[in-house]
């Protein structure tokens, strides 16, 4: 038998994406950004308490994602937080999570005195399963918190049913998902209220910032309130109706986003024809999974294209998969989130608030979050605004990378 030589860049093969230009860096920003910033300096109204840019942007952005409302503040995590404030969930109420997804979905309950409860997520999608949702009732439970995770959309019209039928509030942590619709409609719409990110990772970015929405006057109202110190729309200065934060945004972010959301559209354009070419590519890829999204999903926000190499996970070779992709010249992968019922600070605060409350502690058994926590890789969305080429070349270092488990071990 002749000596075969390793394909892999790792081991001194040709690397996929060696001669090919670097891949588009993010935030990307134009004469736009700049002239919105400039605006903002010379007017001399610099907060949204003076200037019109954020309302402005907050009209915009809830016609965009086919809102009724949409109320701009300082970020994500602090969205999720006003989002159940407002709809009235705090101290000793249950509020259901998936485990898969960033922190700041789990944590947004326990700064409101609520107890998250993990509802396991469907291992194809990572999205939240329903049923495991339903499962996790009980009669202390206030609210769901559906994660858009990667910009696929959970499903929402089972989850808004779920919503419906039990009384309980549902908030789309839509923070990956800008741009997303589920059967032609905006997420963020389809539960009670809905939650955006616009931290410098995200598709549309700030450097910081969020955003909630909602067809709910009243729910409108009260997040305005609490982002604006307890004011009321079109109330007095020293007005307060409520006890509020102060979460505004300042003009010159609203500025940035009033243009980051203009060049959305082309951008998720470009990022749907990249993740179309790369799912296609990779489907027939024995070894490669990658979910096919519903085809409710009308418009996927793209934020982080997900695959799943289960042999990899099962011989624990996902680092060494990420060390071969990055040698073969593929940016930002990852391996995604550890997911949240074992994270030991978050475990410890929910025991210790529970039991503080004398509730009981809840349990938290995921499966199918641990199994796809162990073989999960993402490629961030900046990836997905690269060339053809550049895209079909990744798919080639993926393709190369999941076929040499032997090599890798
Ligand atoms: C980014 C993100 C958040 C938090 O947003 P920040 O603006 O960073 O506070 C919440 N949930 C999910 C799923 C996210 O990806």
């Amino acid at each position: 038998m002749s000596e075969t030589k390793s394909s892999l860049a790792l081991n001194g093969g040709h690397a996929e994406l060696g001669r090919l230009p670097a891949f588009p860096s993010w935030p990307q920003s134009g004469p736009e950004e700049e002239r919105g910033l400039v605006e903002v300096l010379h007017s001399g109204k610099w907060g949204s308490t003076h200037g019109d840019v954020v309302a402005t942007f907050e009209r915009e952005f809830g016609q965009a994602q086919q809102a009724r409302h949409a109320v701009a503040l300082s970020n994500g995590t602090l969205a999720i937080a006003a989002a159940l404030r407002a709809a009235g969930v705090g101290v000793g109420d249950e509020v259901i999570v998936p485990p898969y997804t960033f922190i700041a979905t789990a944590a947004a309950p326990l700064f409101v005195g609520a107890v998250p409860v993990f509802a396991d997520v469907d291992a194809t999608t990572h999205l939240i399963d329903p049923q495991a949702v339903e499962a996790a009732i009980t009669e202390r439970t206030k609210a769901v918190i559906p994660v858009h995770i990667a910009g696929n959309v959970a499903d929402m019209t089972a989850l808004a049913e779920i919503g419906r039928r039990h009384g309980i509030t549902v908030i789309e942590d839509s923070a990956q998902a800008v741009g997303a619709q589920w059967e032609g409609r905006g997420v963020g719409t389809f539960g009670d209220l809905g939650t955006f990110s616009f931290q410098t990772s995200k598709n549309m970015s700030a450097g910081e910032g969020g955003i909630v929405t909602t067809n709910d006057d009243e729910l409108a109202g009260a997040v305005y309130s609490l982002v604006n110190v307890g004011r009321v729309p079109d109330g007095g200065w020293y007005e307060h109706a409520a006890v509020g934060y102060n979460l505004r945004l300042t003009e010159f972010q609203g500025a940035i986003l009033r243009a980051q959301l203009a060049r959305l559209p082309e951008q998720q354009a470009v990022r749907a024809t990249n993740a179309e070419a790369l799912h296609e590519q990779l489907a027939g890829v024995e070894g490669v999974a990658v979910a096919t999204p519903d085809p409710r999903v009308t418009a996927h926000g793209h934020h982080l294209f997900i695959f799943r190499i289960p042999e990899l996970g099962r011989r624990g070779l996902r680092d060494a998969a990420v060390r071969a992709l990055t040698a073969e010249g593929v940016p930002g992968v990852s391996t995604g989130y550890v997911p949240l019922h074992r994270n030991t600070a978050l475990v410890a605060e929910i025991r210790a608030l529970a039991e503080r409350l004398g509730q009981p502690v809840p349990e938290s058994s995921c499966p199918r979050a641990d199994l796809v926590s162990r073989d999960t890789l993402w490629l961030p969305q900046h990836v997905l605004l690269g060339t053809a080429e550049q895209v079909a070349a990744v798919g080639r270092a993926i393709t190369k990378v999941a076929q040499a488990a032997n090599e890798l071990a």
